[in-house]
């Protein structure tokens, strides 16, 4: 498999620190407002992500962190902290709405298929790695303390920029930053800041504060993923200042480098040709979008469609282009389920092959789903034009249901759980006409043992939730 590593800026082998195994860790959401259509782009990429690497075998740790705390309105480390502020508009504490938007974050993967990560560290649940990671740094020699603030001396880290291009060099000619008097270089950035406003505070060897954002993300990617792991991803804004800031710091602690191997990160996301923004209109969080009648499933076909180093310009019509491609797929699921020719079709073979060949292809030639879908959908062509025995069509759901373990899309919603469970009812039903009478009780079984129960009458069978 290969990968387009940011940090070398061209696709790499990919090879594991350790065989067989992937830790990765993706920058999560920061929990004062819901997550964006933007947002859920990279999120639905790392899903894809990890599940591609499980398809081909690995193992993998993923963390994903939950900022509630420390992300100041502008990424650089100016401005008011998100938390505070969304706190202060909202006229509760932020403690409060830092729990109701990690819970709405929570359902919105749980609707979009993404599969839990082994972890989802809260910054404010790790302050005290926080603080150990900034004693390091300050003993040596990388960061220096002002008035109860402690910086990061950027001066001190050779490689910094080598991530985002943005030299020291290139950003003191450029520079634009307000100088803050109590910064050594206009580039410095902080990874303790006191406020007395601000409602979240934590004692520290430098008195009462908090940390700075990007602290958050070494802090708990080295708790969970140890000192040197294999990915790190996040969406292209992510890369600067946050992602340079965070190798600084990581590697300025531990010495070791590469901290992270491969750098992935999702291109931005366009609302009708344009950049989202809530005076356009085109400003969308998940629930303004199922609140709509849109199906999660397609707005997951069309995030995880496109190749997540293109732009993506999500509009409705495309999320409709995603329920009508799911629908092709089901539609396909349904034939085969109705295959029962008597002899096996020796053609099968070939166009199962071609496709499983044509999918892996895409997804080892750096995660590109737009190529491996295309594969699919040639193999559902080939698939349909031949005529199948029962056992060919389990072959070939067999293959798509491994497919679906990377896409996610037939079988993650409510919709298409009831869509299965419409599936097997007509496969009972079927069994009993042919006084198969064992399948249908076995299928009766399985429905109960999911809590579903089926009530027979004249006029069909209907099912209930238990
Ligand atoms: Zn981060």
């Amino acid at each position: 498999m290969k990968v387009f590593n940011t940090y070398t800026r061209r696709k790499e082998e990919f090879i594991p620190v350790a065989p067989g195994c992937v830790r990765m860790y993706n920058c999560g959401p920061t929990v004062y407002n819901y997550a964006t259509i933007g947002n859920f782009r990279a999120y639905v990429f790392a899903d894809v992500l990890r599940r591609t690497l499980e398809y081909f075998g690995y193992a993998v740790t993923q963390v994903v962190n939950i900022t509630d705390v420390g992300h100041m309105t502008s990424d650089a480390d100016e401005g008011e902290d998100k938390m505070a502020k969304a706190a202060r508009e909202q006229k509760k504490d932020p403690w409060q709405v830092a729990a109701f938007y990690t819970e709405a974050f929570f359902r919105d993967i749980a609707a979009l298929n993404i599969r839990p990560a082994q972890e989802y560290p809260r910054a404010t649940a790790h302050v005290p790695e926080m603080i150990a990671i900034i004693e390091r740094l300050i003993a040596q020699g990388h960061a220096y303390v002002v008035n109860g603030n402690v910086y990061y001396d950027v001066s001190t880290f050779p490689g910094y920029g080598a991530l985002s291009g943005n030299t020291l060099d290139q950003l003191n000619a450029g520079a634009r930053i307000e100088i803050n008097p109590e910064k050594r270089h206009p580039q410095d950035f902080a990874l303790w800041k006191q406020d007395a406003r601000h409602v979240m505070q934590w004692d520290s060897p430098w008195g009462r504060g908090f940390p700075g954002w990007h602290i958050e993300c070494s802090a708990m990617s080295v708790k969970y993923l140890g000192e040197q792991f294999d990915i790190h991803t996040g969406g292209e804004d992510n890369i600067f200042p946050h992602h340079e800031c965070e190798i600084a710091q990581t590697e300025g602690a531990t010495g070791k480098r590469p901290w992270v191997k491969y750098w992935m990160h999702t291109r931005f996301l366009l609302v009708n040709g344009q950049k989202m923004s809530k005076s356009l209109g085109n400003f969308f969080t998940l629930r303004d979008l199922t609140e709509k009648g849109l199906d999660p499933m397609a707005i997951r076909y069309v995030l995880m469609s496109t190749h997540y180093r293109q732009p993506l310009n999500f509009t409705l019509e495309s999320v409709e282009a995603g329920r009508e491609a799911i629908r092709r797929l089901k539609d396909f699921r349904t034939r085969l389920g109705e295959a029962s020719a008597a002899q096996d079709n020796p053609a099968l073979e070939e166009a199962l092959e071609a496709g499983r060949r044509g999918f892996e292809a895409g997804l080892s030639d750096d995660l590109n789903t737009s190529a491996a879908l295309a594969a699919l959908y040639d193999m559902v062509r080939e698939v349909n034009k031949l005529t199948l025995s029962r056992a060919d069509a389990q072959r070939a759901l067999a293959l798509l249901e491994r497919f679906d373990s990377v896409m996610g899309v037939l079988s993650g919603s409510e919709e298409s759980l009831d869509a299965e469970i419409e599936r097997l009812i007509q496969e009972r039903l079927d069994a009993r006409k042919r006084r198969d009478f064992k399948t249908s009780d076995r299928i009766r079984d399985d429905l109960k043992a999911r809590g579903i129960l089926l009530e027979d009458s004249a006029g069909g069978t209907r099912w209930k939730r238990a």
